[in-house]
């Protein structure tokens, strides 16, 4: 068992994650509302989300990507109530993919009830716990609540 306890302590040396993920998701710090970012290849236009070191345009490649701040309300395209989650994730929860109106299509989980989220229902990104990380505290990122 001691063997067993030495793991733990070296485990907790590895630096856990609080936040997922400042490339694609940001929080200002003067409290305004939190965005998600898609990034923008300056060559050819096109958005890309997740983050990209290039441009997967076959007709550009460009390395010249910058970030740009998403619409914060976009509709559900679906989602479904996990009973049984991912690890780490405290059930139930409803998770889905939320499309946003510059063309980018996100998965994330939802800020309610299960059985109260419906395709096409307008939703709006928020910054909240998703989950624990392996020291038990909360991991901060994106969900969507219902636009009340
Ligand atoms: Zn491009």
């Amino acid at each position: 068992m001691a063997g067993k306890e030495k793991g733990k302590k070296e485990k907790k040396k590895v630096e856990e994650i609080t936040f997922y993920n400042k490339d694609i998701f940001e929080v200002p710090e003067d409290g305004s509302p939190p965005f998600i970012k898609a990034w923008k290849c300056n060559q050819c236009g096109r958005l890309w989300f997740p983050r990209t070191k290039y441009c997967t345009n076959p007709e550009c490649w460009s390395e010249d990507l910058v970030p740009v701040p998403l619409s914060r309300i976009g509709k559900i395209y679906t989602c479904i109530d996990i009973y049984i989650g991912a690890p780490g994730f405290k059930t139930p929860y409803v998770w889905g993919y939320v499309d946003l109106p510059e063309g980018i299509r996100v998965p994330t989980t939802f800020a309610g009830e299960v059985k109260s989220f419906e395709i096409g229902d307008e939703v709006e990104v928020i910054a909240a716990p998703i989950r624990k990380n392996n020291s038990g505290e909360d991991i901060i990122s994106w969900k969507f609540k219902k636009v009340s």
